[in-house]
């Protein structure tokens, strides 16, 4: 058990939860995907742990660079959606053969920009989350579940 649980108030999604949705996704990606070579660009730094897992998912030949081709946004988490409606924009200018995205987790509660999220892990309510990959203040990136942090850690 990891030794930053005394911080933790709840666990929202259990690191089973989130292994089993991971290799659903990759699956899926798998089939879409057939027969090309897609290109995966994870979000950094919190994309870092989807994107381990879910390319390890990916039954085909695939690549993390940027160059335009068959593109695949790997995100942690959709909140505004601002920052990947900004991302968006500026790829779909260099003409990719297409462009999807990927993430983990999503609070629709407070989407202000109109994404069309392909692949969606989980929706969470409007509560900061922390753990795979999910940092507050740069910690806690490591902790296998989605969890909600104790108030006191805020203080
Ligand atoms: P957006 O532009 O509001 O969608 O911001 C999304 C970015 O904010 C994510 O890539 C995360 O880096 C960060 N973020 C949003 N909500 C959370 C959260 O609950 N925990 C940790 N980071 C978050
Ligand atoms: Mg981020």
């Amino acid at each position: 058990m990891s030794s930053m649980m005394p911080d933790v108030k709840e666990v929202l999604i259990t690191s089973d939860q989130i292994e089993a949705k991971v290799r659903e996704i990759g699956a899926r990606i798998t089939e879409d995907y057939s027969g090309e070579r897609p290109l995966l660009i994870g979000i950094l730094r919190g994309a870092v742990v989807i994107m381990s897992d879910l390319m390890r998912n990916i039954d085909l030949r695939c690549e993390l660079d940027f160059m335009d081709r068959h593109v695949l946004i790997v995100e942690d988490i959709i909140d505004t959606g601002l920052t990947l409606s900004y991302l968006m924009r500026s790829l779909y200018a260099r003409k990719p053969a297409s462009l999807e995205i990927c993430a983990l987790l999503s609070k629709p509660s407070r989407r202000r920009a109109d994404l069309d999220v392909k692949y969606l892990g989980f929706e969470v309510p409007d509560e900061f989350v922390v753990g795979y990959g999910l940092d507050y203040a740069g910690s806690y990136r490591n902790l296998p579940d989605i969890c909600v942090l104790k108030p006191e850690i805020f203080e």
